[in-house]
């Protein structure tokens, strides 16, 4: 937006205040310091609820979405053409400090729809598509998920085997998709096929799918957390219109790039991960209940732990303050997903050798049983959006420019 009719920073904070004052609750103040044994034990990774809470929690989404998109803070650095505000990142940061004052649904199930398929759809899709789906996307109409993944095919994704066949005006899809997070609350997906035999990286063809299409089954998978996030999708057949082709045919893995870049933004960053689990008084506390503050091991974890968790939040910020100043982030924002996996991996090595059997069986002690939901979480976490081997193969070729993995013969 021209800078002169921009509103201030200030003018701009103001409208967010009356906005959330006028339809949501202050969040109680937290206490500052971590107590143990006070208020709710609950920790997660993932969020999970049963798929019945679940329907609310996601009609709350739509609706916060909705209140949003209405009010002009839907798409606060987005394109005035598609419905956004075209301001600087640093008014989207200005809302989302003050979003954490106030008890609202968040995006939180949106972030594979809003953080990785509207960005892919919004640069890759023809007109029509992308002014049908990118404003319905952010003001919560529609939800997306991403269909990559498949029994054969995850680090390896370029070996997917579902199959897109031209037919007349459009595509026929068929194939099975696997650990799709969200597909049974969402309406359309983002899908990699293979379109022709040819060499692999340039037989794949992206395409948005209808959900509700005629020859989709979602299936329900339950991991070791208790919940059921995943599913597994079979396509029998399924038509889709050419027009829903993102990218042009043979060219799928390139505009995969582009959600997977996104994705590691959107799963690497500070929001990620619930209920506090960066805060150190929470260690430093349980340390202390259990009478482990002088023992030497513990003592050298909790500290590991301290100077990864500082310094994970100073590359966040000099990420942030880079974009804030419409400046690319270099390695810091790919370093972002990795660094929080091994912290939560840490943390939960932790709270694994202090805890114990207090994991294994549920005695009702405030603090102890809670945590067995992070520790069978943790696992999850550094697979998802790229294993840790997969990122850290990564960052040595493409940040530090280290010689390529030795390709493995197929
Ligand atoms: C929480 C979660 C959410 C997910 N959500 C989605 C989703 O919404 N949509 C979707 O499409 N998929 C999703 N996935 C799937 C995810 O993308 C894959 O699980 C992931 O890409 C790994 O693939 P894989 O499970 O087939 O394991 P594999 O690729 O078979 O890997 C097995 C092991 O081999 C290692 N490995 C593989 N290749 C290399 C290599 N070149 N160098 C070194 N080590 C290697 C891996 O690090 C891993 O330890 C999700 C997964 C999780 C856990």
């Amino acid at each position: 937006m021209d800078a002169s009719t921009a509103p201030t920073v200030e003018e701009f904070a103001q409208e967010c205040r009356d906005f959330l004052e006028a339809r949501y609750p202050r969040r109680r103040q937290e206490r500052k310091r971590f107590s143990w044994g006070e208020g709710s034990d609950r920790v997660a990774v993932f969020e999970e609820a049963d798929r019945e809470a679940e329907q609310v929690v996601i009609a709350n989404v739509r609706a916060w979405r909705r209140a949003l998109w209405d009010n002009g803070l839907g798409w606060i650095t987005g394109p005035v053409e598609l419905g956004g505000r075209d301001l600087r990142k640093g008014y989207q940061q200005t809302f989302d400090a003050m979003v954490r004052d106030y008890e609202v649904p968040g995006n939180a199930p949106l972030t594979v729809s809003l953080g990785m398929i509207a960005p892919t759809i919004q640069a890759h899709a023809v007109p029509e598509v992308r002014d049908r789906y990118v404003p319905a996307l952010h003001n919560g109409d529609l939800i997306a998920c991403q269909l990559f993944s498949e029994p054969g095919a995850g680090s390896d994704l370029a070996g997917v085997g579902a199959s897109a066949t031209r037919d007349g005006d459009g595509w026929r899809l068929t194939g099975q998709k696997v650990w799709t997070s969200g597909a049974h609350y969402s309406d359309i997906g983002e899908i990699l096929c293979r379109t022709s035999p040819g060499p692999r990286h340039k037989n794949l063809t992206m395409f948005v799918v209808d959900l509700r299409a005629k020859g989709v089954e979602i299936r329900p998978l339950r991991q070791m957390t208790g919940g059921a996030a995943f599913n597994e999708i079979f396509f029998d057949d399924v038509w889709v219109p050419d027009d829903h082709r993102l990218g042009e045919v043979g060219e799928g893995w390139r505009v995969a790039m582009t959600t997977l870049l996104n994705e590691r933004n959107a799963i690497g960053g500070e929001g990620f991960g619930g209920s506090g689990l960066l805060d150190i008084e929470r260690y430093k506390a349980m340390v202390r209940h259990f009478g482990l503050a002088s023992d030497p091991v513990t003592r050298q974890r909790l500290a590991t732990l301290y100077m990864n968790l500082r310094i994970a939040k100073m590359t966040r910020q000099r990420a942030g303050a880079k974009l804030a100043a419409g400046q690319v982030p270099g390695p810091e924002a790919s370093l972002g997903k990795l660094v929080l996996a091994q912290n939560y991996l840490r943390i939960s090595d932790l709270v694994g050798s202090i805890l114990g059997p207090r994991l294994l069986a549920d005695d009702g002690e405030w603090g102890t049983y809670a945590w067995t939901n992070v520790v069978l979480g943790v696992p999850g976490y550094r697979i998802g959006g790229g294993t840790d081997e997969v990122l850290r193969n990564i960052l040595g070729e493409r940040v530090l420019g280290l010689p390529r993995e030795p390709e493995v013969p197929r």
